[in-house]
């Protein structure tokens, strides 16, 4: 037909595809063989028992519970979807953006860890521990994958208090690429971390080695170990908030609680 529009060739699609759209299949799987690697790590790790932190066998149970383990990547690869297709600002975003992952890492830091960690101890109340977390704190050895063993609605709690900081950068114009994949693959690995059941760094370098001086890693670090003896002791304290200066004396008691697991182990 004339002056109809030529069907765009290969080479167009793909200049003309919204990359941030086409990366959201391979980026969950990149996060489910990032989930994969610490499961293997964690029980290679506990079979040598070396820096096991509870030092006992995982139940068959449990590994049944936690075998819906996906589901949180696929509801993120929904919600990610629904972002990149309805979300102002949520299409053709640019690979990298330094002012959004700036905006990105404040929000995080600040908002979104305080309200993580007071949601968290409320879900420690008996009200909605009964009804909801007690879910997640069934596995008393935990694994890796543990930290997003949920009920749903607490699951999409999680998702949307994590979805902040990403959907402030779509709607201010300053989402990028780069920035997203790095924010899922750091909230990721910290929750695989705290949940791994091993000390990934040795107490001993916090104790003898200049690390212990730097106050914010060693709470971190420590933090993360007690995250996983707190599913035996119950302890309601594995927030991973950055906020090292209001919650100092919490945390003292945090390092004491994990430091008698640990004499007891
Ligand atoms: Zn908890």
């Amino acid at each position: 037909m004339d002056g109809a529009r030529p069907a765009p060739g290969g080479d167009q699609l793909w200049r003309e595809a919204d990359l941030g759209y086409v990366l959201i299949l391979p980026s969950m799987l990149l996060w489910a063989l990032h989930n994969q690697a610490w499961i293997t790590v964690s029980r290679l790790q506990n079979t040598r028992g070396k820096r096991q932190i509870v030092d006992r066998g995982i139940e068959f149970e449990q590994v049944d519970r936690e075998g819906n383990r996906d589901d949180q990547i696929i509801l993120s690869a929904i919600l990610l979807l629904l972002g990149a297709m309805y979300l102002p600002g949520g299409q053709h975003i640019p690979l990298w953006r330094t002012d959004g992952a700036v905006l990105l890492a404040v929000l995080h830091a600040g908002p979104v860890e305080f309200l993580y960690y007071w949601f968290h101890r409320a879900l420690h109340h008996h009200f909605l521990y009964t009804r909801y977390h007690s879910h997640h704190h069934a596995s008393i050895v935990t694994e890796p994958i543990t930290s997003v063993i949920h009920p749903f609605a607490e699951l999409l709690a999680y998702q949307l208090l994590f979805s902040i900081p990403m959907i402030t950068c779509a709607l201010t114009g300053t989402a990028s690429i780069i920035t997203f994949e790095i924010y899922l693959i750091y909230i990721d690995f910290m929750n695989n971390m705290g949940h791994c059941n091993f000390d990934l760094v040795p107490c001993w370098l916090f104790k003898w080695s200049p690390l212990s001086s730097i106050s914010y890693i060693r709470h971190r670090f420590i933090l993360f170990t007690i995250l996983s003896s707190g599913h035996t002791t119950l302890f309601s304290c594995h927030s991973m908030t950055t906020y090292t200066t209001p919650w100092i004396s919490h945390r003292t008691h945090c390092m004491k609680t994990h430091l008698r697991t640990k004499k007891k182990n």
